[in-house]
């Protein structure tokens, strides 16, 4: 799960993406409604976190202009603009929900939960593809019903794979969902998780699309 949050206010910017990154997300920051209108439209994020009052651009005006592209993608209004008024025009503005500053992690979380299961295709909370059952509210793995050890990462690669089952993943799209902006990745990380997660699931369940990327195919 991939985050672009879009908040001016650098120590509250890099708290939340300590916290987030913490919380299992791939999660990168913008200061500027500009900056975060090119991101969208070349490497959409899967949620979108916006604080309204932005340097350049109104947070607002981001939104509509995020909504003509993009009508599907989540957005989370974070605003210290409390007043009813706000959260009306943010609401018929297209954001799917709106968070009020000041507030705790842990309602920011509960809220990105509500938007992830908006996402995933099923309203459960479990991704099940064969004998392979991924629980998104307790992170946790099984395999025929026995319990699995994943590290961070190894979950979250297969979380995107199971949610995107039948479809190819490519390399980039891949990786994206696993690294923050700011961290190195070696050319061979993604085989490295890949090849453990064969050593934990069983060598064919994701398949290698020879020069293109990786698969879950539906049974
Ligand atoms: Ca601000």
């Amino acid at each position: 799960m991939q985050l672009l949050l879009v908040e001016d206010d650098h120590a509250l910017a890099n708290a939340l993406l300590q916290a987030l990154q913490k919380q299992g997300y791939v999660a990168n920051a913008v200061g500027t409604g500009e900056a975060a209108i090119y991101i969208i439209s070349t490497d959409p994020p899967d949620i979108v976190i916006l604080d309204l009052g932005l340097p350049d651009i109104d947070g607002i005006s981001v939104l509509k202009r995020i909504r003509k592209k993009h009508a599907g993608l989540p957005v989370l209004i974070l605003t210290a603009r409390a007043q009813l008024d706000d959260k009306i025009i943010g609401l018929d503005s297209g954001a799917d929900d709106y968070l009020p500053k000041p507030f705790e992690m842990s309602e920011l979380f509960a809220r990105l939960r509500v938007l992830e299961r908006r996402l995933s295709t099923s309203d459960t909370a479990e991704i099940s593809v064969g004998h392979v059952t991924l629980d998104v509210n307790s992170n946790s793995v099984s395999v025929s019903g026995e319990a699995l050890e994943l590290s961070r990462r190894e979950f979250m690669l297969l979380k995107a794979l199971l949610e995107n089952a039948g479809r190819i993943l490519t390399r980039s799209a891949l990786e994206n969902q696993l690294y923050n902006w700011d961290e190195e990745v070696s050319s061979n990380a993604l085989e490295v998780h890949i090849h453990h997660l064969r050593k934990k699931l069983g060598s064919d369940f994701i398949k290698t699309v020879r020069g293109i990327g990786y698969q879950v195919k539906k049974p």
